[in-house]
């Protein structure tokens, strides 16, 4: 079977940048990852082949060999056809380098050596998403979260091996975790096919773990929810990701707030926006309405006579929160007049006689608009 084109995978020009390649490269492997299709074979053949592709591409020497010997650049011999999957690099190595790229711009550890000079992986930070009410972003609440995630092993305390016995320096590598080899023309460093790059091996793996060090389980976190967050607030719970690798640190739970929409109150910044429907009488005559704010309370607003549609009313300080500060913002009541619908028979007579004892001083706009009206009727006449 003949392996496909490095550049056709990611789907990019071979002229494409190394920012172009490493966007490509993550939006693919977003939608591969294992983690998104569980137990599908083609995304995991996929994902593997992307990977290995990446691995090529991103690095200016492979890319630069691949460029001009294509794949027989990394099977064994020049122009050595046959090879088949025996050659080429491991990539198993490179996943963890492609992962902490992937999230580099949440972690802030990395990968690191660890005092018995192995190399140790940080581990993966995971994300959250989690929806309040607006409610909920006013007072702000303790909220408790279920996430299953890997968490270093009882048994052998991470270590993968049986009764926690420490790894032995891996004799393939001598510990380096690398090795050269002749590929064609080149030397090239790759993985250890051994200790998968770790330096180390487990000469009698953790029963529970099956070697790992890591296993899976269901947590429930209490999230403290600050009040005033906003759409998009990011919480990070530190430690909480996954666990490292090879006694690596954890890496951080991020919860991603979005606040649902609320059915009367609109939020626009630390203010709220109400729309208050009003009836025509109360518009012209003056009157009250009791108006709910946000804190669970009610306040009386006090209408004066002849309010129109649009009408703004500022509550001061009943809005919302605001994060980290004891001020809160205000409160807009926009009033909407209300046409009567569904009049009886009698007061549809009323009004008309309303109307009828009326001057043109009751509705000074719209006599004032119809005059202009009348004046551009007018003037096109002429
Ligand atoms: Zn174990
Ligand atoms: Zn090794």
């Amino acid at each position: 079977m003949s392996k496909r084109d490095y550049y056709e995978i990611l789907g990019v020009s071979r002229s494409a940048s190394a920012d172009e390649m490493k966007k490509a490269y993550r939006k693919l492997a977003m939608k591969y990852h294992p983690d998104q299709n569980a137990d599908d074979k083609e995304a995991e053949k996929k994902f593997k082949e992307l990977n290995e592709a990446y691995d090529v591409l991103k690095d200016p020497d492979k890319k630069a060999a691949y460029d001009r010997f294509g794949h027989s650049a990394f099977e064994g011999g020049m122009g050595g056809g046959g090879a088949g999957a025996g050659g080429g690099f491991d990539f198993s190595g490179s996943f963890s380098d492609i992962f902490e790229d992937l999230f580099s711009e949440f972690s802030s550890g990395g990968r690191q050596k660890s005092s018995r000079g192995n190399s140790v992986q940080r581990g993966a930070d995971l994300r959250y998403n989690l929806q309040i009410s607006l409610e909920e972003a006013f007072k702000g609440k303790q909220r408790n979260i279920n996430i299953t995630t890997s968490v270093a092993c009882e048994e052998c305390s991470g270590s993968g091996g049986e009764k926690g016995a420490a790894p032995i320096t891996c004799t393939t590598c001598q510990g380096r975790g690398k090795i050269r080899a002749q590929q064609g023309f080149f030397t090239v460093e790759r993985s250890c096919h051994t200790c998968q790059g770790a330096g180390k091996i487990i000469e009698k793996p953790c029963r529970k773990c099956a070697g790992s060090g890591t296993v899976r389980k269901d947590k429930t976190l209490s999230v403290n929810i600050p009040s005033g967050v906003e759409e998009g607030t990011r919480i990070r719970l530190s430690g909480e990701g996954e666990a490292g690798m090879r006694g690596g640190p954890a890496g951080d739970l991020y919860i991603f707030l979005s606040v649902k929409p609320h059915p009367f109150f609109k939020r626009d910044g630390a203010n709220i926006q109400c729309n208050v429907p009003i009836s025509i009488v109360s518009a012209a005559l003056g009157g009250s309405v009791e108006v709910p704010t946000i804190d669970g309370n009610k306040v009386k607003v006090t209408i004066p006579e002849g309010t129109q549609s649009g009408h703004q009313f500022r509550l001061r300080g009943k809005g919302m929160s605001i994060l980290h500060s004891q001020a809160r913002g205000d409160m807009y009541i926009h009033t909407n007049v209300e046409t009567p619908v569904n009049l009886t028979k009698k007061q549809k007579e009323l009004l008309r006689e309303f109307e009828k004892a009326g001057g043109a001083n009751t509705s000074p706009e719209s006599s004032g608009f119809f005059d202009r009206v009348r004046v551009f009727w007018e003037d096109l006449k002429e």
